[in-house]
């Protein structure tokens, strides 16, 4: 891939990460290769022609950690409460551009609780007032972030598939329902037994 032509490095990262994605990532729900939407596009980097499921990618040198950041604070609470989120593709990558870890977070995950208000913008700067946000994705579960990489390991399309529609229960949820269950699943995922009670001691 001919990056050098790129002068600005977020431009340079750009390009690798979506050629990555539109050569090596398929729909994780039906496996079709995804095609990228047009640039103008709002928000929605590839699309799946058989589902017409949208996908987001953010990309980054070095590892994502428990936060990641993301747009405006509003437009995400919104999208969120609309259900029309897309997927977030999250891709890490080393300094001499190779992939180390691709984790899909599925929008039925894409809850409210996890969502954190960046301060507004202060007065001095050109988008004064506009706020930000941060996704905490720590605190979901583990169903919740699918692995198509995982330390430079590349796992077989068929293994994201199952463990991509294994949560598919979700989408029949609101959004406030969602939320409230996958913070217990992660709560129990933490406790990491099979078996538990409620019974208070
Ligand atoms: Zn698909």
């Amino acid at each position: 891939m001919d990056l050098d032509r790129y002068k600005s490095p977020s431009q340079r990262a750009r390009v690798f990460s979506e050629k990555w994605v539109q050569s090596n990532l398929s729909c994780p729900a039906c496996i079709h290769s995804l095609t990228k939407a047009p640039n103008n596009t709002k928000v929605r980097d590839f699309v799946c022609p058989i589902c017409s499921d949208a996908f987001e990618l953010k990309s980054k040198r070095g590892s994502f950690g428990p936060i990641v950041a993301d747009g405006a604070y509003q437009s995400m609470v919104d999208i969120i409460r609309s259900g029309r989120a897309p997927h977030l593709v999250l891709l890490s990558y080393t300094s001499d551009y190779a992939v180390r870890d691709v984790i899909a977070i599925p929008n039925r995950f894409l809850i409210e609780e996890i969502v954190i208000p960046r301060p507004p913008l202060g007065e001095h700067c050109r988008r004064a007032g506009w706020q930000g946000c941060n996704l905490n994705v720590a605190m979901l579960p583990p169903d919740g972030k699918v692995a198509y990489v995982s330390n430079f390991e590349k796992r077989p399309a068929e293994d994201v598939r199952s463990e991509w529609n294994r949560t598919a229960f979700l989408d029949r949820l609101d959004s406030s329902s969602r939320g409230w269950l996958t913070l217990t699943m992660s709560l129990v995922r933490s406790i990491g037994k099979q078996e538990f009670c409620l019974r208070k001691r």
